[in-house]
């Protein structure tokens, strides 16, 4: 008698380093023949890869549990796996609370979840992924963990301590990936400025990046989590000896007061954080920094929150995020409780997000008249819609191009900018 596969259903939430789990665990089901469906309603099998990160987050991935549990009273799912940082940090609670789930694995669990799902996990398939994202871009995990103490934080909880991926291990992993017309990398860690340390005892990234500029097929290569504490300075050569290397960098600060980047234990001063971001610019002219920042945190006085919003007018940021603070059971931070309310942290989110807008337009508009190398990542109606250097794919801004469907996706085309809005370019197609 003929078996039949079940049609598996894989939900991602949280982050591209969750995505990359993700790809791993869609290459062995892939390189096993099972058989993927892009589709919630037509599986059997519902795989939910979650995400434990802050409150937000844990909502939306009960609420993709939940739902999935609902199709399987109906009937219409068989069987619901649930994986990821979610389980990690809670199995027990959610063994309690939700048992119609047929079986929770962790973070670090690829094995098991697969054996799970009646499929043998193949050695050789180690580092194979399937792609999730566009073919011309990818993500590349250069370590997973993290072994900082912010105060706030509950990554090191679900993630582990920092483990830098073997420096042949990625250089293969992007070769693998430009054989499948992978152009833009975008390198992912807890804090990828740390890369190295753990397994050559010393920071590695200068070397890393130098050697995956060699990659061929290779276009761009984009660094994102950077720590400012402890910054390796030496990757600014290679930014200023590289093409490929984007003149882009994701550096999350948290905060600038004093005393609260001393209550969150994030190892440096305002003063040493204003004189590296200002380093780096002057360093490699150019370059975009993208940050993100968290408001609302317990010790944050008004006056601290004015230090913020100074240090954002004063460092003129090109991209930036502002979470709303989180209290986090096992966090440090978390004895401190959270008495600044909800409407309060909004508000400020809100005012920080104000001063970037007019940031964002007056950076933006003095863009008009440039010529730009755009990546083009998809078509809506009469433009062809892709991003600069300066644009990390899903989270920073796009442009616009009026190309007369002369451009193809996942193409790179020079296009002059004729219009700018707070946080998107207009362009037409270069002659
Ligand atoms: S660097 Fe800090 S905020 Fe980032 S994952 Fe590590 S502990 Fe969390």
């Amino acid at each position: 008698m003929e078996k039949i596969t079940p049609k598996i259903h894989v939900v991602t939430l949280g982050c591209s380093k969750n995505l990359v789990d993700t790809e791993v665990l869609l290459g062995q089901l892939v390189g096993n023949d099972a058989q993927v469906v892009a589709e919630a309603d037509e599986a059997d099998i519902a795989v939910i890869n979650t995400c434990g990160f802050i409150e937000a987050a844990k909502q939306e991935s009960l609420d993709a549990i939940l739902e999935a549990i609902q199709r399987k009273n109906e009937g219409q799912l068989k069987k619901v796996v649930v994986m990821g940082c979610l389980s990690e940090r809670f199995a027990a609670e959610l063994k309690k609370e939700i048992p119609e789930v047929d079986a929770y694995f962790g973070s670090h669990h690829l094995k098991e979840v697969v054996r799970e799902l009646g499929i043998d996990y193949k050695i050789e398939l180690l580092g194979e992924r399937h792609l999730t994202t566009p073919s011309h871009f990818a993500y590349l995990k250069i370590s997973e963990g993290c072994d900082n103490p912010c105060s706030f934080c509950a990554i090191p909880l679900m993630r582990g301590g920092h483990r830098s991926k073997p420096f042949e291990e990625i250089i293969a992993e992007a070769r693998r990936l430009t054989q499948l017309g992978v152009k833009e990398l975008n390198l992912i860690g807890q804090d990828s400025t740390y890369y190295g340390l753990d397994l050559y005892g010393e920071r590695r990234l200068a070397n890393l990046l130098e050697q995956l500029c060699e990659v061929d097929g290779l276009e761009w290569i984009r660094l994102l989590y950077a720590y400012p504490a402890k910054f390796p300075k030496e990757i600014l050569q290679v930014y200023r000896q590289s093409d490929k290397l984007c003149r882009y960098l994701d550096i999350p600060v948290q905060h600038s007061s004093d005393e609260v980047l001393k209550s969150m234990r994030r190892g440096i001063s305002r003063r040493a954080l204003r004189d590296l971001l200002l380093e780096i610019k002057e360093t490699v002219p150019g370059i975009a920094l993208r940050t993100t920042l968290i408001v609302g945190y317990p010790t944050e006085s008004e006056r601290a929150f004015q230090d913020l919003c100074d240090f954002v007018r004063e460092v003129r940021f090109h991209r930036l995020g502002v979470f709303n603070y989180s209290q986090e059971e096992g966090t440090t931070a978390f004895a401190l409780g959270d008495p600044i309310p909800p409407e309060v942290k909004e508000e400020r989110r809100s005012i920080i997000m104000q001063i970037q807008q007019v940031i964002s337009t007056e950076r933006n508009e003095e863009l008009i008249g440039r010529t730009l190398k755009v990546l083009i990542d998809r078509r809506e109606g009469e433009f062809a819609v892709g991003r600069t250097e300066w644009d990390a794919p899903e989270i920073d801004q796009e442009v616009y191009v009026i190309d007369n469907g002369v451009v193809e996706v996942g193409n790179f085309c020079l296009a002059t900018v004729v219009d700018a809005t707070e946080y998107d370019l207009y362009a037409e197609i270069a002659p």
